[in-house]
């Protein structure tokens, strides 16, 4: 097998003998990856896209390399509608989740989003930021499509031939991260555990777990990951996620512990070489998960409030 590296150009592209990606530049907010898994006389297909014009596209793309194996089963990596809002049109495949990805689906829901980003949310700075992350994607006749299987841990499956496992990973980015490892051809689709160019988010956490996910990926001994966002990598792109993660909860859970408030703590963060990555912005909700986490009476703040909390962060950090 080849460890070349293909250029991070929207479409699809062949890893491995029947093994794909399919890459969406620039990797920033909604514009995820997926890929596809050709057995011999069926497929899987990892996640689905933002929207229902941008999987129709890419399922266009994809069934010109699958005319003998059509797409029988799906897996969301996790809950974000950019990996699973595509769902309705593999609707007649078995669609696979962790159960805390299935729970999590009906958080952010379709209308929740088309709100985003056509309403005045009543604050200037993030109602243009809301349209700015997601104003390119359709949400109106997004028809919420959930898993037909969940499992929990690990789950073997077997596409036609080819030797597929499945390992939960979260509660990190999201509550129920699972990732695809393709052993035979020393891949891994890693879905939002790996943001590579991008500032990875933190949803849910604790912090600590990714980076031991992170560990856990890179112990399967695999040559080729495939990110939820930016560019196939190798391990030394996914170790410095964790470093990224690393440094972050080391520096937030400090100021924690010196009395300082969540946002008293970001605004005394330097983020160093971390700050050229994209979506630096996202560094608020991280430090507000690791006082989430520190402060057991905390409660989890609205989507809103973080957005719009990311929003003037960067307003007031935009080197612009
Ligand atoms: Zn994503």
């Amino acid at each position: 097998m080849s460890t070349l590296r293909p250029p991070f150009d929207h479409g699809l592209h062949e890893l491995d003998d029947g093994l794909f990606c399919y890459l969406q530049p620039d990797g920033g907010w909604g514009w995820s990856n997926a890929g596809l898994v050709v057995g011999d006389g069926s497929s899987l297909l990892i996640d689905t896209l933002f929207d229902v014009r941008l999987t129709a596209a890419m399922l266009t793309e994809m069934s010109g390399v699958i005319p003998t194996a059509p797409i029988g089963t799906v897996v969301n990596t996790h809950a974000n509608g950019d990996h699973c809002f595509g769902n309705q049109l593999v609707a007649g495949a078995e669609i696979i989740s962790s159960a805390a990805t299935a729970t999590e689906m009906e958080d952010i829901p379709p209308a929740l989003l088309h709100a985003m980003v056509t309403s005045d949310l009543g604050d200037p700075v993030l109602t243009a930021y809301a349209r700015e992350c997601f104003g390119a994607f359709r949400f109106d006749d997004v028809e919420l499509t959930p898993p037909t299987r969940t499992f929990s841990g690990h789950l073997g499956l077997d596409v036609s031939g080819v030797e597929i496992e499945l390992h939960e990973l979260g509660p990190a980015h999201t509550g129920g991260d699972v990732i695809v490892h393709v052993p035979a051809a020393a891949t891994a689709f890693v879905g939002d555990l790996a943001f590579i160019g991008g500032t990875p988010i933190v949803w849910a956490g604790p912090l600590a777990n990714w980076c031991a996910a992170i560990d856990h990926i890179i112990s399967l001994g695999v040559d080729t990951i495939v990110p939820g966002h930016g560019p196939v990598c190798g391990t030394g792109e996914l170790a410095e996620v964790g470093a990224y993660l690393a440094w972050v909860d080391a520096e937030a859970t400090g100021r924690f512990h010196a009395g300082m408030s969540a946002a008293d703590a970001v605004a005394d963060m330097v983020l160093g070489p971390w700050a050229d990555w994209g979506e630096s912005e996202r560094i608020v909700a991280n430090v507000a998960t690791v006082y989430r986490h520190l402060d057991p009476s905390a409660t989890a703040p609205g989507v809103l409030d973080i957005f719009a909390d990311m929003a003037h962060w960067r307003a007031a950090n935009s080197r612009a």
